[in-house]
C-alpha cells in the first residue's frame, strides 16, 4: 500500500513524524506493506520551489492509495498568482474529496459525553476557491464593498446527504440537517429539499432540521443526543470545531476527505503557528485521521487487516489517554509531540 504524506505548515512536521511512528508500529503488527512518500507542500514548498503546492503532487495523490495530509497556514500565504495556492481546497475539489467526516467522541472521560459524526460537504457552499468554474467567489466592486458569492448544488447536496443517511443507518438512523432556509430561501432551500428527498430512500433513518444558530446552542446543551450532524461547508466547518472541542479538545478531532476512490487523512485544526516547533503540539488528530483513513481503505478495497489496523490504533489512543500522565500539554498532561506517538505506537 502506497501513501502520499505532506507533512504541511507549522505543527505538521511534528504531529506528522507522531503519526508515522503510529502508522509503521500498525505495519508491523498488522503487516500491511506500507510505503510512504514524502513530498513538501506550503511554505517549505514556496521557499525552495516558489508554490505552496508544486507540480505533480496532486497528480500523484492519484495513484497511491491514500493520502496523509498536514495542517496548512493559508493565512500566511501570498495570493494566488505568487504561489499561495490552498492546497485543501484544492485536493477536495480536483480530486473530488467531496465528503468532509468529522467525529466528536468523547474519549478516556474527557469532555462531555458525546458520540457525533459531522458530515460536510467540501466542495463548494460559501468559499470562495472553490464555487467558481474561473475567478473567485469574493470581489470588490467598488471601494469598500466587497462581495461574496455562496454556491448550493443539488449534485453536491445530495452526494453528501447520502453518504450521511448511509452512515447514520450503521450507527444511531438520526441524521440532523444543518441550515438557515429561513433567510437563505433559494440556496439552503434547495439543500432541504435534496436532504428530504434522499431521506425517502432510508426510512430506518429520522430526519430532523435544525436551523443553524439554533444547532450552536443545542450542540452545547445536549451534545450526547446527535448521532449523524449534515450541513454544508461553512456551517459543519465551525460547528465541528465547536463539537470537537465539547468532546475534550480540538487536538483530539480526526477527520477524512473521501472521495468516492480516494481519502485524505486530514486533522480538523490548522497549523497552530503559536505552538510551533516547541514539542506542544498534540498529535491525537492526525493519528485518529489515519486510523479513520486506514478503516476507508480496508472497507473500499477490501483487505480486513486494514480495518483492524485503524480500529486498533483508535484503541490504542484511548488506552494512551487513559492515563492522565500521559497526555499532552493541551490536556493537562506532561508529553510532548513525539513522546504521545511514541506512546500510542507502543500501546499498538
Ligand atoms: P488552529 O486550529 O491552527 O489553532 C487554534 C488554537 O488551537 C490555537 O491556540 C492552537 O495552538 C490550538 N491547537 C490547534 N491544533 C492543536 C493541536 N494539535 N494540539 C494542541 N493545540 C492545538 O487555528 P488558527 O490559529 O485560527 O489558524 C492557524 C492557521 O491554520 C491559519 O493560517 C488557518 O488558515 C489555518 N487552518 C488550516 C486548516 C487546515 O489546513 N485544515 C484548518 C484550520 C485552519
Amino acid at each position: 500500500m502506497k501513501l502520499l504524506v505532506l507533512p504541511g505548515d507549522g505543527i505538521g512536521p511534528e504531529i506528522t513524524a507522531a503519526t508515522l511512528a503510529v502508522l509503521e508500529a500498525a505495519d508491523r503488527r498488522f503487516n500491511l506493506n506500507i510505503s510512504c512518500e514524502k513530498r513538501d507542500i506550503g511554505l517549505a514548498s514556496l521557499k525552495k520551489e516558489g508554490t505552496t503546492l508544486p507540480a505533480g503532487v496532486l497528480e500523484r495523490a492519484r495513484e497511491v492509495d491514500g493520502v496523509i495530509l498536514g495542517p496548512l497556514d493559508q493565512l500566511r500565504y501570498p495570493p494566488p498568482d505568487k504561489g499561495g495556492l490552498n492546497p485543501s481546497a484544492l485536493f477536495r475539489v480536483k480530486l473530488d474529496l467531496y465528503a468532509n467526516v468529522r467525529p466528536a467522541r468523547s474519549r478516556a472521560g474527557l469532555g462531555r459525553p458525546m458520540d457525533l459524526v459531522i458530515m460536510r460537504e467540501c466542495t463548494e457552499g460559501f468559499y470562495p476557491d472553490r464555487n467558481m468554474h474561473e475567478g473567485s467567489g469574493e470581489f470588490s466592486p467598488v471601494p469598500g464593498v466587497a462581495l461574496s458569492v455562496r454556491k448550493i448544488s443539488a449534485f453536491a447536496c445530495e452526494r453528501i446527504a447520502r453518504r450521511a443517511f448511509e452512515l447514520a443507518d450503521k450507527r444511531k438512523k438520526l441524521v440532523t440537517a444543518v441550515h438557515k432556509a429561513n433567510v437563505f430561501r433559494m440556496t439552503d432551500g434547495l439543500y432541504l429539499e435534496t436532504v428530504r428527498n434522499v431521506a425517502r430512500d432510508f426510512p430506518g433513518v429520522k430526519l430532523e432540521e435544525e436551523i443553524v444558530d439554533a444547532m450552536a446552542a443545542k450542540l452545547v446543551r445536549h451534545p450526547e443526543r446527535y448521532d449523524v450532524v449534515l450541513a454544508t461547508n461553512f456551517y459543519a466547518d465551525i460547528l465541528s470545531d465547536l463539537a470537537s472541542e465539547l468532546s475534550g479538545s480540538l487536538g483530539l478531532a480526526g477527520s477524512v476527505n473521501a472521495g468516492d476512490t480516494l481519502c485524505a487523512a486530514q486533522a480538523q485544526h490548522g497549523s497552530a503557528p503559536d505552538i510551533a516547533g516547541k514539542d506542544k503540539a498534540n498529535p491525537t488528530s492526525l493519528i485518529l485521521s489515519l486510523a479513520m483513513l486506514l478503516e476507508w481503505v480496508g472497507e473500499q478495497r477490501k483487505i480486513p487487516t486494514c480495518s483492524e489496523a485503524g480500529k486498533a490504533i483508535d484503541a490504542a489512543v484511548d488506552k494512551v489517554l487513559a492515563n492522565r500522565e500521559t497526555r499532552t500539554a493541551d490536556l493537562g498532561g506532561k508529553l510532548g509531540t513525539g513522546a504521545f506517538g511514541a506512546a500510542v505506537a507502543a500501546a499498538l
